[in-house]
């Protein structure tokens, strides 16, 4: 047998780590029950690499050398492969079935766009690289805000946050700070309607604001009046949602900036469901003054994908001249890195110039579709949740009926009145039918909420097959078997879970030989 210069063994016939027998994949179906740890799948005698032992002169490390075996668990390529293979087929995804989930809107990622992504250029470039090399980035990063001003009909974007609650958070500071500077600091209030998510509160507070809430008409949307009368000299601003957390447009949002604005405060809209309105309407046109653009939910980004997602925030020209650092612009030298403005501009609020990968698939989306098929494809995100709507609201209940929707549907869970079936247990049942459960309990202003997002990109077909699945399981519930659905979901690796000890009581560190408790079943 040939050795390597490690003296392990090579070639055919390598033994196969302990612990690999423990688990097999039962007929094709990717039932995998128990896939072990990476530290209990490998141990500390193999390795996909070998590499010469290095004489390590301990002396440049001022006595802080490891003195202890490093512990990493020891795998082979194949082994690695096999287990994160292994794990990605326990989880459900956007690619493997729809995903119904309300307000996150979990749209279909086009592969046009991860290619894009990976050309060389957009990928493996350095965020400290001299600004004469990266020029390409730097257009695109200008052309992804030019898009985004004129969908929005704004003067200004910050690129940087990483998430839509960044985004909020960024936002809500320019705010923060064109009222500081115009003297107008004692403004520590800000209103935020009660169908609002749960980030718009936390922002608000996060920045030392006081919230007070503003009550939802009976038919899920926002009055004017009601606004008004929360209006005070020490209101700073307003959140609003629009469309709404209910699936419903504003009808009074220009009456309501309107008064926002002549009671000295801004309008900071939470843009999470521009997908809805994208190519029709310009939220500048709306008097809004500061919007966070999810691209993640409007412009078909992964969620989380290829690392944090991004979030920009549009600022109107009141805003503007409070952007965070770093911005682009065009220069007579070509595109400009603006990392250190003169006046009253934010600093940094990302290190580096925020994330790349998302810019570029968020552009790829845009010129793809172009104005006109952005405008498409919102009124066809608005054309299947309102066919679902239509389809479901004989047999579910509609908390606000008589009205269309926009590009998601909102259920309640009272036509489960008297079943003994709950709301969880009914999207728990979704999962053994192969669907992933809508958003349950969200928006907080409904009583058991079922908020069902289709995308504009599914078929009749399947938005048929996944009305069919919740007409008969509604059925179902109704006609008393109810152990069907307390008992779900019997096809997934996991049963239910408890979430509240998972978020409570992590547990995020292996400890080897210790036997941990098993997660909650
Ligand atoms: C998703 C969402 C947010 C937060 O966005 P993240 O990108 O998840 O941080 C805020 N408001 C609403 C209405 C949302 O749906």
């Amino acid at each position: 047998m040939s050795m390597n210069n490690q003296g392990r063994p090579t070639g055919v016939g390598t033994p196969v780590p302990a612990g690999t027998s423990d688990f097999t994949s039962v007929s094709g179906s990717s039932l995998l029950p128990n896939e072990p740890l990476l530290f209990e799948i490998g141990d500390r005698e193999h390795s996909g690499v070998d590499l010469p032992d290095v004489a390590i002169d301990g002396s440049f490390l001022g006595g802080f050398e490891r003195k202890s075996e490093i512990d990493l668990a020891g795998l082979t390529e194949p082994e690695t492969l096999r287990h994160y293979v292994r794990l990605s087929r326990l989880n459900y995804s956007i690619d493997s079935g729809m995903y119904p989930l309300g307000s996150c809107t979990m749209k279909h990622n086009p592969r046009l766009n991860e290619k894009m992504a990976r050309l060389p250029g957009f990928a493996d470039i350095h965020p400290l690289q001299p600004v004469s090399t990266v020029q390409g980035a730097l257009a695109l990063m200008d052309e992804l805000a030019h898009w985004l001003m004129t969908l929005t009909n704004t003067a200004a974007v910050c690129l940087t946050p990483k998430a839509g609650a960044h985004g909020e958070m960024a936002g809500m500071m320019a705010i923060k700070a064109a009222q500081d500077a115009a003297g107008q600091g004692h403004r520590k209030v800000v209103l935020v309607p009660e169908s609002a998510h749960g980030t718009n509160p936390a922002t608000a507070a996060f920045l030392g604001y006081s919230v007070r809430a503003v009550p939802a008409r009976d038919d899920g949307t926002v009055d004017v009046e009601a606004v008004k009368a929360a209006l005070s000299p020490d209101v700073a601003a307003i959140m609003l949602t629009n469309p709404n957390t209910c699936g419903l447009f504003e009808p009074e949002v220009i009456e309501i900036a309107a008064a926002v604005h002549e009671a000295g405060a801004f309008f900071y809209c939470d843009g999470a469901n521009f997908n809805a309105i994208m190519g029709v309407v310009r939220p500048g046109d709306l008097g809004i003054d500061a919007m966070h653009i999810n691209l993640h939910k409007t412009f078909s980004t992964p969620h989380g994908g290829g690392g944090p997602g991004a979030g920009p925030v549009v600022l109107s020209a009141a805003l503007a001249p409070f952007a965070p650092v770093p911005f682009v612009r065009k220069g007579s030298g070509g595109t400009e890195l603006v990392e250190h403005a003169e006046g009253q501009h934010l600093g940094r609020i990302t290190a580096f110039n925020g994330q790349m990968g998302m810019y570029v698939r968020a552009l790829t989306y845009m010129l793809s579709h172009g104005g006109d098929g952005l405008a498409q494809a919102a009124k066809d995100a608005v054309l299947n949740a309102n066919y679902i709507k239509a389809r479901l609201e004989r047999v579910f209940s509609v908390p606000f009926p008589g009205q269309p929707c926009m590009h998601e549907a909102l259920f309640d869970d009272s036509f489960l009145e008297g079943t003994g079936v709950s709301t969880l247990d009914f999207a728990k049942a979704l999962i053994d039918e192969g669907f992933h459960p809508m958003t349950m309990y969200f928006p907080l202003v409904v009583h058991g909420a079922m908020l069902v997002e289709p995308t504009e990109s599914e078929s009749k077909q399947t938005l048929d097959r996944f009305c069919d699945v919740m007409l008969e399981l509604a059925e179902d519930a109704k006609a008393g078997n109810a152990a069907r659905f307390t008992s779900a979901p019997l096809n997934a690796p996991r049963r239910r879970l408890d979430e509240t000890r998972a978020a409570r009581s992590p547990v995020l560190k292996w400890e080897r030989q210790e036997l941990l408790p098993q997660a909650a079943e």
